[in-house]
């Protein structure tokens, strides 16, 4: 064992450096359930910052769902899924998951970052080669570090710099070309038709993670790949339940073999325990729940469209927006944490997003509007935005 202390003085040297570069992070604590408003720290705080965007992760019917769920089956699945995790409620969810989906089949994992990093990492060695937009999420870049396999990173969306690294490109194995669906700091979409269409062309695979876009994009929220028309010509389709669907789990729809295979293969499948079934039980509720109240889509768009107006017209940068993930651009690193506090003392939460999850001088504040949030929220938003924003002479 090293002395205590020195440890201790490490640890306090790395958060030091993470302040001065304002890269500490500020936990703060939700007192009430996520919705859209909540208690936090003590305060009542209109919530920007969730990824609830149809306001599943308190609704009722799902509450229902995981409760009798947990009666019935307990707290705990007892294992791994393959020894004797797999509960009848995992199997009906992975069903119902790939025919919402419109695919063959689906595996289901303990969550996003562990699909990605679990089924990448099992599915690239070292003689392929991976083709991933600069602004994929980290858990794909952690999953392609992990596969040890080659790596081209295209410019963002940018279907020219993709075409040139697959026409340059001359691996061994195969080839896969990897994009977030949304992207999360953006909240613009990617060109998927685009990716098909050379992907076809170059005979790579194609890997969607549609983490932002189930729930929010395509008929009854199916997600990007529904959205485009696109079904069947995406190889692997990638999400979680922990953003529109309100709970937690990652997910792949895609062949049936190839399902089995990760099955066989994905280490956090093997390795590591399954979800309780009060999970799986709410996330096949909130499948079955968005196909049959599609009102909450509208409401979702409808607020979308409504908050952005209202960001523009004050003058703020909304970026490339195109989902109800809007950035509002602001550069500096201190001037949006700056912007966020502020918010946060007049009852707005928001973070602000600086260096690495974006680059240096490029931090913004994130805003997400929901499905919850009526009319009067979104004015009681913009009017404290415009308010800091005037403040801090963002606008
Ligand atoms: C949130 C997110 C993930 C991780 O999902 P979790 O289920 O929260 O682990 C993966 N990819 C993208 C694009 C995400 O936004």
């Amino acid at each position: 064992m090293v002395d205590m202390m020195s440890l201790e003085e490490m640890a306090k040297q790395e958060l030091k450096k993470l302040e001065s570069e304002n890269r500490l992070w500020k936990e703060h604590r939700l007192e009430s359930p996520a919705s859209s408003w909540s208690v936090v720290d003590g305060t009542k705080q209109l919530m920007l910052c969730t990824n609830d965007y149809l306001g599943l992760a308190n609704n009722e019917e799902m509450k229902k769902a995981s409760i009798s769920s947990t009666e019935a089956y307990g707290v705990g699945s007892g294992a791994v899924r393959v020894i004797s995790g797999t509960m009848s409620i995992h199997k009906q969810l992975e069903e119902e998951l790939a025919a919402f989906k419109r695919r063959p089949a689906s595996i289901t994992l303990q969550s996003g970052y562990v699909t990605n990093f679990g089924v990448l990492s099992t599915l690239l060695d070292e003689d392929d080669l991976v083709l991933s937009d600069e602004l994929n999420h980290g858990s794909i870049i952690d999953g392609i570090r992990m596969s040890r396999c080659e790596k081209v990173v295209y410019k963002h969306n940018d279907m020219d710099s993709l075409a040139e690294a697959l026409d340059r490109a001359n691996p061994k194995g195969k080839m896969l070309i990897v994009t977030d669906a949304v992207f999360s700091m953006e909240g613009d979409i990617a060109p998927l038709p685009g990716i098909a269409k050379l992907a076809k062309k170059y005979g790579a695979i194609t890997y969607v993670d549609d983490a932002h876009g189930d729930g929010v994009l395509g008929e009854n929220g199916r997600g990007a790949v529904n959205h485009f028309g696109l079904e069947g010509k995406i190889d692997i389709e990638m999400g979680t339940f922990s953003k529109a669907f309100g709970s937690v789990g990652g997910y792949i729809a895609a062949g049936e073999y190839f399902c089995e295979m990760l099955r066989n293969k994905v280490r956090a499948f093997l390795l590591s325990g399954s979800h309780p079934p009060s999970v799986a039980a709410a996330n096949l509720e909130s499948i079955r729940y968005v196909q049959k109240n599609p009102k909450l889509l509208k409401i979702l768009w409808s607020n979308t469209r409504y908050f952005k107006k209202g960001l523009r017209s004050l003058g703020f940068d909304t970026g490339k927006s195109e989902t109800p993930i809007t950035p509002i651009m602001i550069g500096d690193s201190g001037a949006a944490q700056k912007m966020a506090d502020e918010l946060f003392k007049e009852g707005v939460f928001v973070i602000p997003i600086v260096f690495p999850m974006v680059p240096k001088g490029a931090a913004r504040i994130r805003t997400i509007v929901n499905a919850r949030h009526t009319e009067s929220d979104l004015d009681f938003a913009l009017g404290k935005l415009e308010k800091v924003g005037r403040r801090l002479h963002i606008i």
